[in-house]
């Protein structure tokens, strides 16, 4: 079986300097919080050209936090869109507001910024919630349209949170989605592009006080700078606010700093892993991936369109190729979700794409033999 996500391939690359690192972490024994933490914070800012990074447990904690530090709650509007991964939507109803799904754009399957501006419209005409923020998410590895999602958010006065746990590395006019998102969050899960050993995640931000306002609600709602109320008490043991316990482990910042060093040579990697399908699979599909002008995806996932996937799954699995269905149901249609609002015309887009996508084996390593030979087989099928 060819593996899906070769993440040998990489760890052998890499072996010596994970060793040191976690030896290093051993041998210190600061497990919780200790300097690996903010060393990579520091890294994680300086690689998307952002003032701050903060760590958390993992990425869906990542997009909670700031909904929390903002007080987003009860009868606000979170748009975000429904073909994504159950966390996107997950969190807004934890804080007590409503996710209102919006439909994608059919080339690049990232959020329409007019059907947008046409949810956001519908919502306020409606007045019983109250638009606060946009989710938009970075499908598979590219830049949502984020020039024009941040004009709708400032022209409405939205937050817009960048969901780029797919993506973390991405960009689009050489700049991180970060220079256009009030946050962008990302996930170090096992099978994302920049990941760790477990769970973890991130959050980049340009505002100071926002940071410490999720430094302290990912601490139990610690006492933080702008809190000194602390009379000389220990601030762990005064808490400003009702937060929740979501550290990044040492030992996974310890091996994300590894990572990092080789993670931009493995988004170029990836640049010609992602060439070699378009060429090769360009005229046996209904789609090849599209990547938004100016942009540059981190290939999270190779996903093409035909019209017998289910098929095409099965032909490819007889030769030992796996295959993965990103998403099979979009959230909107999915039973905890179906009660919240959606935008104008609902989302036929989403419903269309749910149908047709099929991901192929993708990462770094991925040899050119072997993956000539996952082109020749999907170009072998004809059902
Ligand atoms: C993986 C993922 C998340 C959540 O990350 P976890 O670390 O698994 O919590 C959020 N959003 C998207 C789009 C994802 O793909």
């Amino acid at each position: 079986m060819i593996p899906f996500i070769d993440l040998a391939a990489q760890q052998a690359r890499i072996k010596p300097g994970l060793d040191a690192a976690i030896a290093r972490v051993l041998a210190h024994g600061a497990y919780v919080m200790g300097p690996e933490v903010r060393e990579l914070e520091r890294a994680l800012a300086d690689f998307c050209g952002a003032p701050l990074a903060l760590t958390c447990a993992n990425g869906t904690d990542a997009l909670a936090l700031p909904l929390k530090a903002w007080e987003i709650g009860a009868g606000d509007a979170v748009f975000c869109p429904s073909f994504t991964f159950a966390a996107t939507p997950e969190v807004v109803p934890w804080t007590g507001a409503e996710p209102v799904f919006v439909d994608i754009l059919p080339d690049t399957y990232n959020l329409d910024p007019a059907h947008l501006e046409a949810a956001i419209a519908a919502v306020t005409a409606e007045g019983r919630l109250r638009p606060a923020a946009v989710i938009a998410v970075d499908l598979f590895g590219q830049a949502a349209d984020y020039p024009r999602l941040a004009e709708v958010c400032r022209r409405r006065g939205l937050k817009l949170i960048a969901d780029s746990a797919q993506a973390f590395g991405c960009t689009l006019w050489n700049d991180h989605p970060i220079r256009w998102a009030d946050v962008a969050t990302t996930s170090f899960f096992p099978a994302k592009p920049l990941a760790c050993y477990g769970d973890g995640g991130a959050v980049l931000t340009r505002d100071a006080a926002l940071w410490e306002r999720m430094d302290s609600l990912r601490v139990h709602g610690k006492a933080a700078g702008g809190d000194r109320a602390a009379n000389g008490h220990d601030p762990k043991y005064l808490n400003a606010r009702v937060g929740m316990n979501s550290r990044l482990d040492t030992l996974q910042a310890a091996i994300l700093l590894e990572k990092l060093t080789v993670f931009s040579d493995e988004i170029e990697r990836r640049q010609a892993v992602a060439a070699r399908y378009a060429e090769g699979l360009a005229e046996c599909c209904l789609a090849v991936p599209t990547v938004i002008e100016g942009g540059v995806s981190t290939w999270a996932q190779y996903v093409v369109e035909h019209a017998n996937r289910d098929g095409l799954a099965a032909h490819l699995m007889t030769q030992g190729i796996p295959t993965a269905i990103y998403y099979p149901v979009p959230m909107h249609c999915q039973a905890p979700y179906a009660r919240y609002p959606r935008g104008p015309g609902g989302l036929p887009v989403s419903e269309a794409k749910a149908e047709v996508v099929i991901a192929l084996p993708m990462h770094a390593y991925l040899a050119p033999d072997l993956q000539d030979r996952i082109i020749a087989a999907v170009r072998s099928f004809n059902g």
